[in-house]
């Protein structure tokens, strides 16, 4: 079984929690981040963080889910209006077997288009501009 001990705090996500790493952030509370994928499987794929660490959805304390999820409502409500989405992929992954990739719980928030395929996870670096510029879209509609 996961547990806390198996939280390595030199993975990327502790780094730019620590502000070691820069992220283009569009969110932040006293328990949860959220920043934009630097890989995104479509315009406006944001990753919700809770603070607290903890390796993934199995080792984490019910009560960083239960608000981290009231986030990940608040990030889809707003993704949705700004990319003017269809509906929104929320995706979470508990270890290789199941796709994660970096050992920090966080949440895949993306908008969806009808006909519009996901492009493939931890695909392509996107401009760093155009994350810029849609974490600013972002932002706008959650003050
Ligand atoms: P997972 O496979 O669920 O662990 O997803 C990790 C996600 O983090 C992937 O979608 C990556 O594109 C994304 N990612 C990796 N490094 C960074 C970074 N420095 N800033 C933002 N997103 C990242």
């Amino acid at each position: 079984m996961t547990s806390p001990a198996d939280y390595d705090d030199n993975n990327i996500f502790a780094k730019i929690l620590r502000g070691e790493i820069p992220s283009h952030r569009v969110y932040e509370d006293e328990r949860t981040i959220a920043f934009m994928d630097v890989m995104p499987q479509a315009p406006g794929h944001v990753l919700v963080l809770p603070k607290a660490p903890s390796r993934n959805l199995l080792d984490a304390d019910p009560a960083t889910l239960t608000h981290a999820i009231s986030v990940v409502q608040k990030i889809a409500n707003a993704v949705k209006d700004v990319f003017d989405a269809d509906g929104v992929f929320i995706a979470q992954f508990n270890e290789s077997a199941a796709g994660q990739t970096v050992f920090h719980l966080h949440f895949h928030v993306i908008p969806r288009h009808e006909g519009v395929a996901l492009k493939p996870h931890s695909g392509k670096m996107e401009d760093g501009a155009v994350l810029a510029a849609n974490a600013e879209k972002i932002r706008a509609v959650l003050a």
